[in-house]
């Protein structure tokens, strides 16, 4: 072991009569101090001395410290703060603050640095650079080592109310110029690569997600058929992928990772057929149209589903704790999240993830495949 500290986010260390007190991730813990010593030692782990000059000065065996630095592991409350060389001294100042975040997951054998290393190394794409914008910018922020996007619009001033990645003066230019330049502003040590493309079917997709460990998507026309594409995509080269949005009193955000054998999304329309026969009309009402003007983009929503989508990424990546389930909505009324497991089943014919796929099924045939595997249901 080198280097064992006593984590900077616990200081000041609380000295009671006879116990220190510490709160780490929200639980107190009360440690035994009778003689002082243990006191004594937290003040020595600072990062700056071996174990044989603290053991020397505690007085003990530098095998009776390992034991009480394995204890003090154990309730996460040391962590070794060996700064990897590959860290330049403005990187180590620019995530200053997500090494802190990330130290409260650390330990002896996990560095902060480590966590902090694996978004360095991973690639994230984010479609739609509209709200996806936003989405950009934090990831550039947590230092995602490779960041592509895609996008065929323009900056309009209606977009500004939200989209804060854009200013006045880039109105009328493309969202894709803008957001390279910008996101490249916000951290010039990692890759930045946005396409100008309108995304007409799956196969556009592919060469820009391709190599991500997730994809966000923030598209959200052409209505159903655009986030079919997203699944298609996503489940051709096995990439986790997050769909998500919102209205005016609800966000919504789903989470699919197709090596996890998960049902993808037309399993869920097959399953939403055969359950809602009515599903149907709305279905074909719905599919394939854009809407203009009933945008109902509120800045305090989209941080949220932003937030959410980026947390998730970062758990994804990293392994630092549990990812959120698959399924999540808030009522932003009362600002109540729920979140929920995948209910729907792998359907074995599903002809996008149960078959050898080669091209995306029209809705009229996902319709078909519906009603032709649930014999007796409907009519
Ligand atoms: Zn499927």
């Amino acid at each position: 072991m080198l280097n064992p500290a006593f984590k900077k986010t616990l200081h000041p260390i609380i000295r009671k009569e006879s116990s220190i007190e510490v709160i780490h991730n929200g639980q107190m813990i009360e440690l035994d101090d009778l003689d002082g010593n243990l006191s004594k030692l937290l003040h020595l782990l600072d990062g700056t001395s071996s174990m044989e000059e603290i053991a020397k000065e505690l007085n003990i065996s530098v095998l009776e410290l390992g034991d009480v630095i394995e204890a003090l592991d154990d309730l996460g409350i040391v962590e070794d703060i060996v700064i990897p060389t590959t860290y330049s001294s403005t990187q180590i100042e620019r995530y200053q603050s997500n090494f802190n975040y990330f130290s409260s997951y650390a330990s002896m054998n996990n560095s902060k640095y480590s966590m902090q290393e694996k978004l360095n190394q991973s690639k994230v794409a984010v479609l739609g650079l509209g709200g996806g914008s936003l989405t950009v910018s934090f990831l550039a922020g947590l230092g995602i080592g490779e960041i592509v996007g895609v996008d065929y619009d323009t900056i309009e001033r209606s977009n500004l109310n939200r989209q804060f990645l854009y200013n006045e003066d880039d109105i009328g230019r493309l969202k894709s110029k803008v957001a390279d330049e910008k996101t490249r502003k916000i951290n010039s040590d990692i890759k930045v690569k946005m396409y100008n493309r309108e995304i007409k079917k799956y196969e556009d997709l592919l060469d820009i997600i391709e190599g991500c460990h997730a994809v966000i998507s923030m598209m959200d026309q052409p209505n159903i058929i655009v986030d079919r594409w997203v699944n298609a995509a996503c489940f051709t080269l096995g990439i986790p992928f997050y769909l998500g949005g919102f209205n005016a009193h609800k966000i919504r955000w789903d989470r699919t990772i197709p090596t996890c054998n998960e049902p993808c999304l037309d399993c869920k329309f097959i399953e939403l057929i055969q359950m809602e026969p009515d599903s149907i009309i709305r279905l074909k009402t719905n599919y394939g149209r854009t809407f203009t003007g009933v945008n109902t983009g509120f800045a305090p929503n989209l941080a949220i589903l932003t937030g959410l989508f980026t947390s998730d990424v970062t758990k994804l990546i990293t392994g630092i704790s549990p990812l959120m389930k698959p399924i999540i909505s808030i009522d932003t009324t009362t600002m109540e999240i729920s979140q929920d497991n995948i209910k729907t089943t792998k359907k074995p014919y599903c002809p996008t993830c149960s078959s050898d796929f080669k091209e995306m099924a029209s809705l009229e045939e996902l319709i078909s495949i519906a009603i032709d595997h649930n014999e007796g249901v409907l009519t």
